[in-house]
């Protein structure tokens, strides 16, 4: 049998709304052409994010119903805790509103002026939060991994001879601790091996240095070495987990990702003496430590999410119809960040739109004309996001958990199809207003006139 069909049957429906072409030009020229500007309402497909728009289970339905509102000790802190723990194996587990509230927390007790944090690649608020310590986020990517065509099983590794160099250099004094995000979400979606886990990890503890996983995609991650890793294909996809976990010494996580909730963190470590210091500034920040800014149903949700997200069933799913819309488009021509990542695909646009330079934005170009042709959103991840230090010109399409049917990625497919096919009519923008930072949000651009040919 060649069909994965999804793992699940539809209880509640959500309408989709159809747009006319016209309609669709008129609200591109009132969003200034920037498709974080335009209502939910009028996009048919959405894979703006992944980040909490997953469907939820009846089971996580139910288990909102029976969330202790408590506001000290609530029994859903300890049903999230014992999930939590068991899952990890870190001693404490402290709840945020979101996966930025933990790294804030974190980096706040952690980093000082002058410190280093190195990760395979940040994420841009895990960036953010180091650097507005003032403190320097270090990507360490394997060097192999700027090639977007290139093959590799597990593009997402850090770089561990850079990591040596790097500690050699600034002096393990001035590293407060080792990162490394699970999946790769700014590489690709891309996995980290075990393999490369343990040696991370090797080289943190000669030193001394706390290692961190940004756990947002755990559970695809640990279905990947599941999948790549001859040693682990007779494990469950659990105890690569606890084996990943069991080489860290704590966590950030976003429960919006692979906890299939709409909102939520989670800060864990092992250290006594840190965990005070984060619950202090728990505190003050996001709330009493047994629920950490969430309500008492966000934790249930939370808990049982993170037991359904390991179901083997669902995660051949996930990473089978992920690899399903990669390969489908790029085996009929469209440049994409080999091989398919777990949560998104990335369409490589300088390669697909030659014609448009770095400067007028070829990701943002492609973003708006697959919106115009078929009412779809996705995200520019290139020179509108980062600058002049964006390393590619990149387009995602993030796929939400358990949302969209293989009619819906069909329907995506053949758009990007249709549209490739005239790529050489796309033309390029220039920014006509932009905030000071963050510029993607809220920038608002126009298009220009065709490049001569
Ligand atoms: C989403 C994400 C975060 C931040 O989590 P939020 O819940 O959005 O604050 C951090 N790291 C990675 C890798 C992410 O994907």
């Amino acid at each position: 049998m060649q069909t994965i069909i999804e793992p699940f049957r539809i209880k509640s429906v959500e309408p989709l709304r159809h747009t006319s072409r016209e309609e669709r030009e008129r609200i591109l020229h009132d969003a200034g052409f920037n498709l974080f500007l335009i209502p939910a309402r009028d996009i048919l497909i959405d894979l703006l994010t992944d980040s909490g728009t997953s469907a939820m289970s009846t089971e996580q339905w139910a288990a909102m119903m029976r969330g202790d509102e408590s506001y000290a000790g609530g029994e859903s802190f300890f049903r999230l805790q014992r999930v939590v723990q068991d899952l990890t194996g870190f001693r404490h587990v402290i709840p945020t509103h979101q996966g930025r509230a933990a790294e804030h927390i974190l980096f706040t007790v952690l980093c000082r002026p002058g410190h280093v944090v190195p990760n395979n690649t940040h994420f841009d608020t895990t960036r953010a939060n180091i650097e507005f310590m003032g403190a320097r986020a270090v990507d360490l990517p394997l060097p192999e991994a700027a090639d977007t065509q290139l093959y590799l099983d597990f593009k997402g590794n850090m770089d561990v001879a850079a990591l040596e160099e790097l500690i050699q250099r600034e002096g393990a004094t001035n590293i407060p601790l080792v990162m490394v995000t699970v999946t790769n979400n700014s590489g690709g979606g891309q996995p980290v091996s075990l393999d490369n886990l343990a040696a991370v990890k090797a080289v943190t503890a000669r030193h001394g240095i706390p290692l961190y996983l940004d756990a947002c995609r755990f559970a695809e991650n640990a279905w990947f070495i599941r999948l790549r890793d001859p040693k682990c294909a007779h494990l469950s996809p659990k105890q690569i987990a606890q084996r990943m976990f069991a080489l860290a010494d704590g966590c950030t996580f976003s429960a919006k990702k692979d906890a299939f909730a709409n909102i939520g963190g989670l800060l864990c470590t092992n250290d006594d003496r840190l965990a005070t210091l984060e619950t202090n500034l728990l505190i003050l920040t996001e709330g009493f430590p047994t629920y950490g800014g969430l309500a008492g149903r966000d934790l249930e949700a939370i808990a049982v999410g993170l037991e359904e997200i390991l179901d083997p069933d669902y995660l051949q799913y996930r990473i089978a119809s992920t690899g399903y819309l990669g390969r489908h488009i790029a085996d009929a021509g469209v440049p994409i960040v080999e091989p398919p990542g777990g949560h998104a695909i990335y369409i490589d646009c300088a390669r697909m739109l030659p014609h448009i330079p770095r400067e007028r934005f070829p990701a943002q170009a492609l973003a708006v004309e697959l919106y115009r042709h078929a009412g779809i959103r996705s995200v520019e991840i290139g020179s509108v996001m980062f600058g002049k230090s964006a390393r590619h010109e990149l387009l995602r399409l993030a796929i939400p958990r358990r949302v969209y049917t293989q009619s819906h990625i069909d329907y995506v497919v053949e758009s990007i199809l249709e549209v490739n096919q005239k790529r050489d009519q796309i033309r390029g923008f220039e920014i006509t207003e932009e905030p000071p930072y963050l510029r993607h949000f809220s920038a608002r651009f126009r298009p220009l006139s065709p490049v001569p040919t």
